[in-house]
């Protein structure tokens, strides 16, 4: 068994090479956290997606990188053994994934549950994309989160994930002309107890400070209700770039302390999960 952690270790949950969307190598990326003081950094590439979601496959590690993305990752982590590096997949959740998921992400230690798609799988759309917010012309903020709060619950019903990654994305344009204007507490109420019956951890994402949203993902009156139904979190930087690796984790274990979080969950090299103190 591993021994613990020190209290309030640099952790960082979600991280991105060029293999998905991101800019770094793993070994730029090794190097970054490193350099960060990281102690246990999970690789999250975008996991492969049907053809039709995602033609370009520019957003995704393609089926036939697979092979090439492990054996890439396993190399940068045997070349920095003073870090726990761990090889997940950030997993989309859309109709008829499950055993895409199970099939592309085999071998993972973490998956992360993401939903960035809304609707069928031909006709659906991202809804975190800067250069194309029809979805949000289309159907207004209020039915995108609508939307994607009921894709949401079905993502966190799925045993595969292991994390809820950025509870909250449909918060990404709401300061760019996409802030729903209905009352999000009931939908939020329905996430946490669905977080909560299902026991999933969630995520505390840095990211939403870089993208302009002005608060984490979740934003904090969503992160207050989670931590009173005792629902805990993962912290993340979502980082595409080697410069945003471990961004703002030591603040947001601040942040989570402030609103009553003792621990933060850290996934372990052995495969172990551990509850480390951040106050
Ligand atoms: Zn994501
Ligand atoms: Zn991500």
């Amino acid at each position: 068994m591993l021994a613990p952690l020190p209290a309030r270790s640099i952790v960082d949950t979600h991280t991105h090479t060029f293999f998905s969307d991101g800019v770094g190598t793993f070994e730029e990326n090794a190097s970054a956290a490193v350099a960060a003081g990281c102690r246990v950094m999970v690789s999250t590439d975008h996991l492969t997606l049907p053809h039709v979601m995602n033609p370009s496959g520019d957003v995704q590690v393609v089926e036939g990188d697979l092979a090439r993305h492990r054996a890439e990752f396993e190399a940068a982590a045997a070349a920095h053994p003073e870090l726990e590096y761990l090889y997940g997949f950030e997993c989309d959740w859309y109709d008829g994934c499950e055993e895409n998921i199970r099939r592309w992400s085999a071998g993972a230690q973490v998956r992360l549950g993401s939903v960035h798609w809304i609707g069928s799988q031909e006709e659906g759309a991202w809804i975190d994309d800067p250069s194309d917010q029809r979805i949000w012309q289309e159907l207004g903020p209020d039915e995108v989160w609508r939307r994607y709060q009921r894709a949401w619950l079905a993502a966190c019903q799925c045993d595969l994930f292991d994390i809820m990654a950025h509870p909250d994305l449909a918060q990404r344009f709401v300061n760019a002309g996409f802030a729903p204007t209905i009352d999000l507490a009931p939908l939020w109420d329905e996430m946490v107890a669905c977080a909560h019956d299902c026991g999933k951890r969630v995520e505390l994402s840095t990211a939403g400070w870089r993208k302009g949203v002005g608060d984490y993902y979740p934003a904090e009156g969503l992160l207050e209700r989670f931590f009173r139904a005792g629902v805990p979190i993962t912290v993340g930087s979502d980082g595409h770039y080697p410069q945003d690796i471990c961004d703002g984790i030591a603040r947001a274990y601040d942040h989570a302390a402030r609103i009553g979080y003792r621990t933060v969950d850290v996934p372990r090299a052995d495969g172990s999960w551990e509850q480390m103190p951040i106050a």
